[in-house]
């Protein structure tokens, strides 16, 4: 099948300034540092990792928000980074964002109608009376009263706030919708109703999505394939199965083992990591998981490991993984 997005060697250096005067700093922070996946019409790829890992900021690249150091994103064969700004701006109506704040990501003095017309009326799409129509519409595909148009965000509680940012990032009938943390703001009651409406608007409406989230229970639920990431890398990604039941990463390992078992004749042992995630301004040499890694052998403070091949699906970077 063709990937709808393909991500090569994307990269995110962001300078420091210099603490010296009048001199340039040469120093960056690696935010994300080569990363490279596909992602198929249809499918939910997650994107796990701890804070800081760099999620966001790809999330945010593949978007175009923000402009790559340098790497390539296709999207259906045409690579955004190099497009002209009127294609890229046409192109866009196809990728839309889920923040993970329900609260901050809608404007309070903005009724709930023209927030979600604010993309037709950007892309110049429609009439008054068929955007009306169509944000109605909206309203009822996401479980709430078209007659809440009228009415502010204040006036909704988060788990309603969500689904107004649901609706708005469908307005224009996107192919990839990309969530940063959609439901991490959000109650545990509410966050399951949240889910199941994206699974359910997924099907209905043909979507891909791009799920970034630290919850992996919430991954467990949502995703076909997951994608790992530390300090600005994808260390491991495979399908679902292939990365609770088979991690091949360390840090896989140690993530995956903190999700309460499934049975009580499941024997995975909790993996704790020693140390915090060292900062991506100075990375540590070679594999940047090596001062944490519980096995780390000679060669891995020296020498980047290479993306292996496991199986069809299951790729990791780690010296001690064989083909
Ligand atoms: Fe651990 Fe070495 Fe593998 Fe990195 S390359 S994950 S340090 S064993």
């Amino acid at each position: 099948m063709e990937a709808l997005l393909e991500v090569k060697d994307l990269k995110k250096h962001f300078p420091v300034a210099s603490t010296i005067p009048f001199k340039k700093s040469t120093q960056s922070v690696k935010a994300v540092d080569g990363v490279n996946f596909n992602v198929y019409p249809g499918e939910t790829l997650g994107v796990v990792g701890e804070s800081g890992c760099g999620k966001s900021t790809m999330a945010r690249l593949v978007n175009q928000l923000i402009t790559p150091t340098s790497g390539i994103v296709h999207f259906k064969g045409d690579d955004l980074v190099t497009m002209n700004k009127e294609t890229l701006r046409e192109t866009r109506k196809k990728i839309q964002m889920i923040f993970q704040d329900p609260y901050a990501s809608l404007d309070p003095r903005i009724s709930v109608g023209e927030l979600i017309a604010e993309p037709l009326v950007i892309h110049n799409v429609g009439d008054k009376a068929s955007r009306k129509k169509r944000v109605e519409e909206l309203l009822e595909i996401v479980g709430l009263n078209k007659r809440f148009a009228d009415r502010y965000p204040h006036e909704f509680s988060g788990g309603q706030r969500q689904r107004i940012n649901i609706a708005r990032a469908l307005t224009i009938n996107p192919e990839l919708v990309i969530c940063d943390e959609p439901v991490s703001a959000l109650d545990v009651s509410v966050q399951a109703q949240v889910i199941n409406l994206l699974k359910q608007l997924q099907a209905e409406f043909q979507l891909t999505y791009i799920f970034i989230s630290h919850d992996l229970n919430v991954v467990r639920y949502t995703c076909d394939r997951i994608a790992v990431m530390y300090l600005g890398k994808i260390v491991e990604i495979g399908t679902y199965e292939q990365i609770y039941s088979n991690p091949k990463h360390p840090y896989t390992k140690a993530l995956f083992s903190a999700i309460p078992k499934e049975s009580p004749f499941d024997d995975k042992e909790r993996i704790i990591l020693k140390g915090t995630v060292p900062s991506p301004l100075n990375p540590p040499s070679g594999c940047s998981f090596h001062e944490r890694c519980p096995v780390a052998i000679d060669i891995c403070s020296k020498q980047e490991p290479n993306v292996v091949t496991t199986a069809n699906t299951h790729q990791a970077s780690c010296h001690l993984i064989q083909k």
